[in-house]
């Protein structure tokens, strides 16, 4: 482990991050003793400054993350662990910690946002609109109308998206892209599943040649 580098306490930072969707999670410390538990039990267990003493994230709340890869940056004093979080990964209940902005005047914006990426603002969105009861929304409507209206939507914006490649501008096909992928969210979510489980899903098929995924799902 001598290409990480722990400071003058004996420890070095790690970045928790969504293997799947890409979303920074946490950031928290590790000692040595922490950093190998991780790497021997696949589970991000970090070394609390105020307690002095290791902890195995969601060892309380049974919201652990388990790590899929450990890595180390370029100078070596910096952990990056993709993980697979079981449930919300900030003490305060959000899935990130990362939800405040600060202001130049040094204050905080009173409005917290997640600085999520784009596909899981999208998800986060449609799961709002589907449990909102104000004003029927769209998203909210094509949810009651079930895999039937979904799937209508799915076929119409894959054709438009299959048109706009043939012969349409480049702004058009990635509008098209967008309905198609937007339909297919509230698809997933009318199942109760989730773009991560996508990304799983594709992660998991890496290694394997698309025509021989191809060839083991076809049936005979
Ligand atoms: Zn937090």
């Amino acid at each position: 482990m001598s290409a990480v580098v722990f400071d003058d306490r004996g420890l070095v930072v790690a970045v928790a991050q969504d293997a799947h969707t890409g979303e920074v999670r946490m950031v928290a410390w590790m000692n040595r003793e922490a950093l190998q538990r991780t790497l021997e039990t696949g589970v991000a267990t970090f070394f609390s400054r105020s307690r002095q003493a290791l902890w195995r994230k969601g060892e309380e709340s049974g919201n652990v993350l388990r790590v899929v890869r450990v890595g180390v940056d370029c100078d070596g004093d910096t952990v990056l662990l993709l993980v697979e979080p079981a449930g919300p990964s900030c003490h305060t209940g959000r899935p990130s910690c990362f939800f405040r902005a600060p202001r130049a005047d040094g204050e905080i914006d009173a409005s917290p946002a997640e600085l999520a990426p784009s596909l899981v603002l999208l998800e986060r969105d449609i799961a709002e609109k589907a449990s909102s009861t104000a004003e029927l929304s769209y998203t909210r409507s094509l949810l009651d109308g079930g895999a039937h209206k979904i799937g209508a939507k799915l076929r119409e914006e894959a054709d438009e998206l299959a048109r706009a490649l043939e012969g349409e501008s480049d702004e058009r096909v990635l509008s098209e892209a967008a309905d198609l992928l937007y339909h297919a969210a509230v698809g997933l979510r009318s199942r109760g599943l989730s773009l991560a489980g996508v990304a799983r899903a594709l992660f998991a098929r890496r290694g394997t040649s698309g025509h021989d995924e191809k060839r083991a799902r076809a049936p005979r």
